[in-house]
């Protein structure tokens, strides 16, 4: 391939796979229930506010290659404001996961009236987005109006809170290197776990597998303290850099704790992405959990650093989890706390 050809290969396919092979798939079982993505009317990256498309052709995109894909109800991150258009749009085909957040200098209330515009939408989660670099902004996860939310979203009967408690080990390497303003890695979990403590009938799920898969051992150690706590398997370069490269003990880790994993995605309908975009983040996921299929992920992934004589994406490395456990993960698990 020469250097030009290079320059176009689409970050969704950097070593021509072919999506349409699926001969490893293994999962038969009834529809998955993705608990992690962001289907909303396309927004500016930059400024969010800004709708770029005004309509739900992205959604709709994503929706019927999820469902090609065997998933048949995907929980949206979105905007308040386009709940009622996306539940008229696909009906059960979604439901609502309520971000709150606040602009730094905003008082406490406007967090408030969010929380009860979302309720009003009957949401069925609540998201406390909390990565390092939402500190600046005051977005702790146990911020005093953050526990309030808690408080009264418990009192209106829901019971689901979703959480983003870290990112991933090599941004730390190589973005948040200055600890003293974002925290070290193991500094964002105490306010998490004084959550959990604070609210222990409500159900935390710790999204990007507890924002740890670089460590099964820590992860382990939160299931076994926390039995209220469980963890989605959201972000696809981000799992399958990490899962990959240390599958067998993820592998061992969920076949211990089969009940505590939640099969989701993070993906989010941005402007003008191409339909196998989507095709390739659901492709890779199902692989990866449930097959033996090994070779480079064919997804571009910029936290990857190649060898010098090695591919230039990571391994990806199917962990192959047994047929009774990938049905908890990719269905029951969530049917079960969702009930
Ligand atoms: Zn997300």
């Amino acid at each position: 391939m020469s250097a030009s050809e290079t320059i176009h290969t689409p970050e969704y396919n950097v070593t021509g796979q072919d999506y349409h092979d699926r001969r490893h798939f293994r999962y038969t079982g009834p529809p998955l229930i993705d608990i992690h993505a962001h289907v909303m009317r396309p927004r500016n990256f930059d400024k969010p506010d800004v709708i770029v498309e005004d309509n739900v052709n992205q959604a709709r995109m994503m929706l019927d290659v999820a469902a090609e894909f065997g998933i048949s109800r995907t929980y949206t991150m979105c905007p308040v404001e386009d709940i009622p258009l996306l539940r008229d749009a696909f009906g059960d085909r979604l439901g609502f996961n309520g971000v709150i957040n606040k602009k730094k200098d905003e008082p406490d209330e406007e967090a408030y009236r969010l929380l009860d515009r979302y309720l009003e939408q009957g949401v069925e989660i609540l998201k406390f987005w909390a990565a390092p670099r939402g500190r600046e902004r005051g977005l702790f996860v146990d911020a005093p109006w953050r526990i309030e939310v808690a408080r009264r979203a418990r009192a209106a009967g829901l019971r689901i809170i979703m959480v983003h408690v870290a990112d991933p080990d090599v941004w730390f390497e190589k973005v948040y290197t200055d600890a003293a303003r974002y925290g070290t890695k193991a500094e964002q979990y105490p306010p998490f776990c004084r959550m959990i403590e604070r609210f222990p009938d409500l159900i935390w799920i710790a999204a990007h597998m507890g924002g740890d898969p670089e460590h099964p051992d820590h992860l382990e150690e939160l299931l076994e303290r926390y039995p209220n706590l469980y963890f989605d398997t959201s972000a696809a370069k981000w799992q399958i850099r990490e899962v990959s490269a240390r599958r067998d003990a993820i592998r061992a880790l969920i076949c211990r704790h089969p009940t505590r994993f939640l099969y989701g995605s993070d993906l989010v309908t941005r402007p003008g992405l191409v339909r196998e975009h989507y095709v390739s983040r659901y492709w890779c996921q199902r692989t990866l959990w449930e097959s033996a299929w090994e070779g480079p992920s064919p997804i571009q992934d910029p936290d990857f650093t190649p060898s010098e004589d090695g591919p230039s994406t990571p391994m990806l490395r199917g962990l192959a989890l047994p047929v009774e456990v990938l049905t908890q993960v990719y269905r029951t698990n969530a049917l079960r706390l969702l009930q």
